[in-house]
C-alpha cells in the first residue's frame, strides 16, 4: 500500500505551485477575445484622444468675443459628428454643431441650444459663453506617446474601450491556458445519459472544474469520466497530455488500492512536486510536472476537489496568464462562537459572510463533510482555522479567502 511520504503545509504547497508555473507565450488577441487576459507589455497611445477639438453639446459654435446676451446670430453652416463644417465662423456668425462635431475654424466656444432662442437660420443668444465653453480639447483624455495601460493589467471592458480609442484591434496578452479535465472513478456516470445503477453516482467534478477554470479565464474542456482501471487511466491521461498546458484529474489520488492516478502519472514521466497537503478538505492533492505541462490530481470528494481547485489550480492558471491578482482576496473575519479544529491540520472552513459593525462575521455553512456539494453553493469564503488545540475564541480575527468577490461590495 502506498502512504503519504511527507505532507506539506498549505503555504508551502501554494508556493511550490506558483514557483513552478510558467508564463504562457504572448499572442496578439483581437479585442473581442482579450477579456480577462493580462497585457504582456505597456500599451502606448498612438494618437491624441480625442483627436480634434470637438463639441460637448448640441448647439452653436461661435466667437465668444461676439457673445453678448440678446445678440442675434446668423447660422452659416453645420458641423454634425463626422462631418466638419466647410467654412469658418466670422463676426456675428454661428455654425450649428452637434456633440462630437469638429469645432469650426474661428469659433472658440459652443453655446447649448437651450441657451439660445432655438434651432433656425438665426437665433438670439440667451446666455453668453466664455472662451472654451463646451469644447473638449484634442488630447484632453490621452496624449500620443503616453503609456495608457501598463504591462500586467487585466483586460476588462474599460481597458478594451481605451485600447479601441487608440485604434488597437489586437492586444498583446499571455495566452489562455488549455486545461483538460478528466474525472476518474468506476462509479461515475455522465449526467443525463442513463439511470444510476447501485453504487453509481453522477460525475459532478469534471463539470465543476471546467466551469471554474473557464471562469478563471482558461480554455477548459472536459475529457470524460474514466474508470479506475490502470489501462483506461493511462490512455486517458496520455490523451489529456497531448493538448493540455494543465491537466486536472479528480479522484483516485488517495491511498486506496484503486487509487492509481498518481502511479499512472509517474509511469508517464510526470515528476512529482508534492503529494499530500496538511490541510482539510483535500489532503491527498497531487501536483506534478512533465516538461511544460502541469498536472493536478484533485481528490474525488467534490468539496475537496473544488477547494483544491480554488487554492492551487486557479492561482496557477492566473499566473500562466500573467494576472497580477492571481490569489483570491483575503479578509479578516470573526466568529460569534469559539471554534475548535479537531483535525490536526489547517481547516479551510466553508463559511457565509455577513458585514457587521465589528467587521466580517463568519458563520459555518453547516456540516463540513467533503462530499456535501450543497455546502459549496452556500459558501462565501474559506476561513483558515489553524490546528491549534485550544481553537479560536469567539471574536478573534482570522484570515479568510473570499470565494465570492461580490460579497465584498
Ligand atoms: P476518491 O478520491 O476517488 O477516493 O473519491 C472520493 C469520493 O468522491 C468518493 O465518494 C467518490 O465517489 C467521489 N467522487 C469521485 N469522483 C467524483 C466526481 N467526478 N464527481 C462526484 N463525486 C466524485
Ligand atoms: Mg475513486
Amino acid at each position: 500500500m502506498q502512504l503519504f511520504e511527507k505532507l506539506i503545509e498549505y503555504p508551502e504547497a501554494e508556493r511550490l505551485v506558483l514557483e513552478s508555473t510558467p508564463l504562457l507565450p504572448v499572442e496578439e488577441k483581437p479585442l473581442g477575445e482579450a477579456l480577462g487576459l493580462a497585457l504582456a507589455r505597456d500599451l502606448t497611445a498612438t494618437t491624441d484622444s480625442p483627436p480634434f477639438d470637438n463639441s460637448a453639446v448640441d448647439g452653436y459654435a461661435l466667437r465668444s468675443a461676439d457673445a453678448e446676451v440678446g445678440r442675434v446670430f446668423r447660422v452659416v453652416d453645420e458641423a454634425p459628428a463626422g462631418r466638419p463644417a466647410k467654412r469658418s465662423v466670422g463676426e456675428g456668425e454661428a455654425i450649428k454643431i452637434f456633440t462630437g462635431g469638429v469645432i469650426p475654424e474661428g469659433a472658440d466656444a459652443v453655446v447649448m441650444v437651450e441657451n439660445t432662442s432655438g434651432w433656425g437660420e438665426e437665433f438670439e443668444l440667451k446666455k453668453s459663453p466664455t472662451p472654451g465653453t463646451n469644447i473638449r480639447d484634442a488630447g484632453e483624455d490621452t496624449r500620443k506617446g503616453d503609456i495608457i495601460l501598463g504591462a500586467g493589467t487585466e483586460v476588462g471592458a474599460p481597458e478594451i474601450a481605451l485600447a479601441a480609442t487608440q485604434g488597437y484591434g489586437v492586444l498583446p496578452v499571455y495566452r489562455r491556458p488549455r486545461v483538460v479535465v478528466l474525472s476518474t472513478g468506476t462509479e461515475l456516470v455522465e449526467p443525463d445519459t442513463r439511470d444510476l445503477q447501485p453504487g453509481e453516482i453522477f460525475d459532478s467534478n469534471s463539470y465543476a472544474v471546467v466551469a471554474a477554470a473557464s471562469e478563471a479565464g482558461a480554455e477548459a474542456r472536459r475529457l470524460y469520466a474514466a474508470s479506475d482501471d490502470a489501462q483506461t487511466l493511462r490512455t486517458a491521461i496520455e490523451e489529456a497530455l497531448l493538448s493540455a498546458d494543465v491537466v486536472v484529474t479528480s479522484g483516485g489520488v488517495s491511498v486506496g488500492e484503486k487509487d492509481l492516478v498518481k502511479s499512472t502519472m509517474l509511469a508517464l514521466g510526470v515528476e512529482q512536486v508534492f503529494w499530500g497537503v496538511k490541510f482539510k478538505p483535500g489532503k491527498p492533492l497531487f501536483y506534478g510536472t512533465r516538461d511544460e505541462t502541469r498536472l493536478f490530481g484533485l481528490p474525488g470528494n467534490p468539496v475537496s476537489a473544488m477547494v483544491c481547485f480554488d487554492l492551487f489550480v486557479r492561482p496557477a492558471l492566473m499566473r500562466m496568464m500573467g494576472r497580477e491578482d492571481k490569489r483570491r482576496p483575503r479578509i479578516l473575519v470573526y466568529f460569534e462562537r469559539d471554534i475548535v479544529n479537531k483535525f490536526g491540520r489547517l481547516h479551510a472552513m466553508r463559511v457565509s459572510l455577513k458585514r457587521t459593525q465589528r467587521g466580517w462575521l463568519a458563520e459555518s455553512v453547516g456540516a463540513q463533510g467533503s462530499g456535501l456539494v450543497s455546502s459549496l453553493t452556500k459558501a462565501d469564503a474559506l476561513a483558515l482555522i489553524g490546528p491549534a488545540s485550544e481553537g479560536i475564541p469567539a471574536g478573534e480575527p482570522i484570515e479568510a479567502i473570499v470565494l465570492r468577490d461580490e460579497k465584498l461590495q
